[in-house]
């Protein structure tokens, strides 16, 4: 069996986390090192490496992941808006390859990203 991932390791309570939200496809827990307030990870309990590697039958677990993070933004209290960011690959800054929704607000946000 394939090595768990880092966020297979929280989703399976090996390693701590502050979880805010969990249920049977995701778990969703604040980022070890926020870049803003508000800085939570959105996983699927899946262990899908990059969003390269999605495939059809994801769909539905990929679109919980937005679902959920527009609830936890409401109980995060960000009427003032949010960002969702999945980074992909060496390029786009992915650091854990488990994919991972950041939910990001609680201060406005610059565009372009650096
Ligand atoms: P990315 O660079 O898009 O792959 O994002 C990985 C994120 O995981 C980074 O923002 C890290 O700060 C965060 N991170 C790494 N280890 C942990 C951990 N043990 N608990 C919470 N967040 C983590």
């Amino acid at each position: 069996m394939a090595e768990k991932t880092l966020f297979q390791k929280i989703a399976d309570k090996e390693i701590p986390a502050d979880i805010v939200y969990e249920d049977d496809q995701c778990i969703a827990f604040r980022d070890i090192n926020p870049q803003a307030s508000t800085h939570i990870l959105i996983v699927p309990r899946k262990p899908i490496p990059t969003l390269n590697d999605l495939t059809p039958e994801d769909k539905t677990t990929v679109g919980h992941l937005f679902l959920v993070a527009k609830d936890i933004a409401a109980q995060e209290g960000l009427s003032n808006g949010y960002r969702t960011v999945f980074n992909c690959g060496e390029d786009g800054g992915q650091t854990v390859y488990h994919i991972h929704l950041h939910l990001l607000g609680g201060r406005p946000l610059a565009w372009p990203p650096g």
